[in-house]
């Protein structure tokens, strides 16, 4: 039986019909109220700051073929770079300068003994400077996104980021349509992807003392509005003490041009409504708002906020390789500006009228109650 918005609005646990008919909000005074309420709701439980994570996108060396994707294997058209360790250093540096306490690395999906070996070495040599360069005692958060690796790579990686309070990782579901899944990640390079190996990874990322943050892209192609509340219930059942989701958008670089994508209209209102429900449904996971929303539509991000996210990457990557990191049509957008990041955090700061954590770690409160009610940091 369809319930009044007022009536979803004033509960606490929404069942999967609940969900559903949250996400199929679409008349424009609903939507502000549903995207109010889940603005409210974050403001109640995380307070009034957003925390930000300097994104450094290290390499788009791929040896995975994901179809949405356009820094995959396949494509030959794509410029491949990988940052030295001087240019990492340096852009972590401009992000603990800015007091953003955490930097995030992500990059396309190797698992070879020399990627491993760079990235161990480089998350050793970030907390290093932390501790020596900025005085952070425990050393600055760090949130990997190297996709799917084995136990020994994420402790070793975990020991040299050196500060387990703040040690995170971001690996996505994509979707929980495990046939979708599948036609997603069918490419053509030979190493395939499979829905059991994600989860296991994610299984595997806890027991090694990550928060673990997951997500999916809305609106891909074959994904219906059931499939999105069935995310939202594998989050809570994965227990993600993180989520990072954004529009899917298409990429002349991926495989899937000729399955089109949604207008941009219904694209913004179905992410929105998709960031809105999720909130409702977990108030206490760390929500970031994604590069892809901004590239959807110049200034977004706030929208994000505006609908429940709590957590920014800006991207801090060298200006020489931005362009390159194009994992979706016009990827680089407006961070293609040297000062774009203190133009962003002041718009952002007028646009939500939340102000901005300075040299906070930032775990969510989910993760902190998991672990026995670990102080805010
Ligand atoms: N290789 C790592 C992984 O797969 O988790 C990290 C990098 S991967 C490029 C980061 C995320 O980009 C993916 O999880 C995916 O959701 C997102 N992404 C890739 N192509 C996209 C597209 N066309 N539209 C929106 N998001 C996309």
């Amino acid at each position: 039986m369809m319930k009044s918005l007022d009536a979803l609005l004033a509960q606490s646990t929404f069942s999967p019909d609940d969900l559903l008919q949250l996400l199929k909000t679409e008349d424009p005074a609903e939507c502000e109220a549903l995207y109010a309420e889940a603005f409210r709701r974050t403001t109640a439980v995380h307070g009034n700051c957003i925390y930000f994570r300097g994104l450094i996108e290290i390499s788009n060396v791929c040896v995975y073929d994901c179809r949405y994707c356009g820094i995959r294997k396949s494509n030959r058209a794509a410029r491949r770079y990988t940052l030295t360790r001087a240019e990492i250093l340096e852009a972590a540096r401009y992000a603990l300068a800015a007091g953003y306490g955490s930097v995030a690395l992500q990059s396309g999906e190797r698992s070879d003994p020399k990627f491993v070996d760079f990235i161990e070495d480089v998350c050793a040599a970030i907390h290093r400077m932390s501790v020596e360069e900025f005085g952070m005692t425990e050393g600055c958060g760090m949130t990997l996104s190297f996709g799917e690796q084995t136990p020994q790579t994420y402790e070793r990686w975990a020991q040299a980021a050196g500060n387990r309070r703040a040690l995170r990782y971001l690996l996505r579901i994509e979707t929980s349509n495990q046939a979708l899944f599948a036609h997603l990640h069918e490419g053509r390079c030979g190493a395939q992807k499979t829905w059991q190996a994600r989860l296991r990874a994610l299984s595997d990322l806890r027991a090694a003392g990550y928060q673990v943050g997951t997500g999916v892209m809305i609106g891909i192609p074959g994904q219906s509005l059931e499939d999105l509340v069935e995310d939202i219930l594998t989050f809570g059942r994965l227990d993600v003490d993180m989520l990072g989701m954004g529009p899917y958008l298409v990429s002349h670089g991926g495989d899937m041009v000729s399955e089109g994508m949604m207008e941009h209209k219904a694209l913004m209102r179905l992410t929105r409504n998709m960031l809105a429900a999720t909130r409702l449904a977990l108030p206490t996971v760390n929500m970031a708002a994604a590069t892809a929303l901004e590239t959807l539509e110049p200034g977004a991000r706030a929208l994000g906020v505006l609908t429940g996210c709590n957590v920014m990457m800006p991207n801090v990557t060298p200006q020489r390789t931005r362009a390159s990191y194009q994992l979706y049509d016009n990827k680089q957008g407006t961070e293609s500006e040297p000062d774009s990041n203190v133009r962003l955090e002041q718009e952002l700061v007028r646009v939500t009228g939340r102000s901005i954590a300075r040299n906070r770690f930032g775990s969510s409160l989910h993760y902190r109650s998991r672990n026995a009610g670990l102080p805010a940091d």
